[in-house]
């Protein structure tokens, strides 16, 4: 005989464990540069909206927490890599902990600490037409707890790679190698390499970046590339900034004075990878010969295969990791590699390079909107066949904004011009009474020809050519590009029209 059940059924699983976290105005998704300055200004000039800011990972800084490697600095000066509206002090180029600490000011200045929620994932996230808002799904990394949070606005300050999956190729061998192999995103706290044979696999920044660093205590460093990159070896303090120290500016102004000469030499710089790339190469190269070590073959292993800022260029300063080179500290092999050996790596050329560690500096892979899966109005959103709008939001994803800095100015710049147009546009639905905003192709842009995400005559940096197949598209006129330069943006952006009809209110 069956009986009736006297209860009703079990909720299904995912139903039983997800929390209320209530409603905010605003979420923002990153604790990053990014992320704490949408905080700032949206704080500034929205007091009285709630917001909160959820990270997954257990302290602020996003790739600044993320990369504790012997050696982290910015490679951009931190006037233009600081935030408009707070002053840097420093020297131009900053090591990791100096910008944490920079970052800590603005926490504790615009009191953010109590919005941020560390060890907080974001998993997915639902817009709701009918509700007039985003649903969004967090894991916590510590409890495993399942939380679910509603905004009214989504501000995406994710970065653009995933923090927990290092990018690195596969090699053949690398399981008999009896050495360590470490990756530079994560750094073992411990590691000693006091004395030991270091590989570093990889010429960008980090290489450049941390061989310097190490090589004092390291018994040898061996760069070993695949192909050369673009050096550049400003002072650490520029010049100018040391003329205005003892004028005892305010600090505002040399703050400002400073961000003005990074910015007109960074345009410089931009302007003439495009229109005299040869020059620009042939002055980088010139510029690097005096501080390599005497005879090293500058073909090999200095001469990039791609045109200048087609891939960042990566600053040395004061020249560091030539000096490692001519100290004889360092050396820098340029080839493929056969095999890992139980005692280093085998090169194609038969040569074999001893190792005790072996670091590799090989990138990242690249994340799209924090892996977040996104759906609106029930059907789930597959961004390879949405275009953005102005590299600020993606059509037909209401109520949604991103940050993505520059790859040749410094990436903030572009956090303090994206913060003003959200401000703007956050006012503009407020003035017009509409709680929905949607970025929408207008009728004669239906047959826009789409463009990939990164056009890689502009930009191909590996991490981002891998990733293409991922990523969003762009069209053929404004509003729906990307990738402009700062020169073109901080004009472009402050007045951009946000009633030209590619933005529906509702
Ligand atoms: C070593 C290094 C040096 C660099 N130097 C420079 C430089 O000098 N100049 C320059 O312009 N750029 C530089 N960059 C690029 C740098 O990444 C950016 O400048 C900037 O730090 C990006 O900040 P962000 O806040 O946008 O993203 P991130 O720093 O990546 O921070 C994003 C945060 O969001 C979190 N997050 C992502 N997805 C989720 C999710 N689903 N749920 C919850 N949290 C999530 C991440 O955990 C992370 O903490 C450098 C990069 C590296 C790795």
């Amino acid at each position: 005989m069956t009986t009736a059940p006297t209860t009703a059924p079990a909720p299904a699983p995912e139903e039983t464990s997800i929390e209320d976290a209530g409603h905010v105005d605003v979420l923002i998704v990153g604790a990053g540069v990014s992320g704490i300055g949408a905080a700032h200004h949206l704080r500034d000039e929205f007091p009285d909206r709630t917001f909160v800011i959820l990270d997954v990972q257990d302290n602020r800084g996003g790739t600044w927490w993320t990369h504790q490697y012997p050696g982290v600095r910015s490679d951009s000066d931190l006037f233009t890599y600081g935030y408009r509206f707070k002053p840097w002090r420093g020297p131009s180029i900053a090591a990791g902990e100096a910008i944490l600490a920079y970052l800590d000011e603005v926490i504790k200045e615009d009191d953010l600490d109590r919005h941020i929620r560390y060890r907080h994932r974001v998993t997915a996230a639902s817009w709701s037409t009918e509700d007039r808002r985003w649903t969004v799904e967090v894991t916590r990394d510590d409890t495993g707890q399942r939380l679910r949070f509603t905004t009214g606005f989504l501000w995406m300050c994710q970065g653009y790679y995933n923090h927990a999956k290092p990018h690195r190729p596969e090699w053949e061998g690398t399981d008999r190698f009896q050495g360590l192999i470490v990756h530079p995103q994560r750094w073992p706290e411990d590691l000693d390499f006091a004395g030991k044979r270091v590989v570093v696999i990889g010429s960008g920044a980090t290489a450049a970046t941390l061989i310097p660093a190490i090589a004092g205590e390291a018994e040898h460093v061996t760069m070993l590339q695949r192909s050369p990159t673009y050096y550049f070896a400003p002072p650490t303090t520029h010049e100018l900034a040391v003329q205005l120290a003892p004028l005892d500016l305010p600090d505002e102004w040399t703050h400002e004075i400073m961000r003005r000469q990074y910015t007109m030499q960074f345009d410089w710089l931009a302007r003439t990878s495009f229109e005299a790339p040869d020059e620009l190469h042939a002055f980088l190269i010139e510029s690097m010969r005096p501080l390599l070590p005497e005879g090293i073959d500058i073909d090999t292993h200095f001469t990039p295969r791609y045109r200048p800022w087609q891939q960042r260029i990566a600053v040395v300063p004061d020249g560091d990791f030539f000096a490692a080179l001519r100290e004889g500290k360092a050396s820098i092999v340029t080839d493929t590699i056969d095999t890992f050996t139980e005692h280093g790596i085998r090169v194609s050329s038969g040569e074999e390079i001893p190792a005790d560690i072996i670091v590799t500096a090989t990138g990242f892979t690249m994340s799209l909107l924090g892996d977040v899966a996104f759906t609106v109005d029930g059907e789930p959103v597959d961004f390879t066949e949405h275009v953005t709008w102005r590299g600020i939001m993606i059509n037909g994803v209401p109520n949604m904004a991103y940050v993505f800095g520059y790859f040749r100015h410094s990436w903030t710049l572009r956090v303090d011009l994206v913060s003003d147009l959200v401000g703007r546009l956050l006012a503009n639905m407020q003035a017009k009474g509409a709680t929905m905003v949607v970025p929408t192709l207008r009728p004669e842009e239906a047959d826009m020809q789409l463009r990939p995400f990164a056009d890689p005559e502009n930009f191909n940096a590996g991490y981002v050519m891998r990733s293409q197949h991922i990523l969003f598209k762009q069209g053929d006129h404004e509003p729906w590009t990307h990738m402009l330069e700062h020169e073109q943006e901080r004009e472009i952006l402050p007045k951009a029209d946000l009633d030209d009809g590619t933005l529906v209110y509702r």
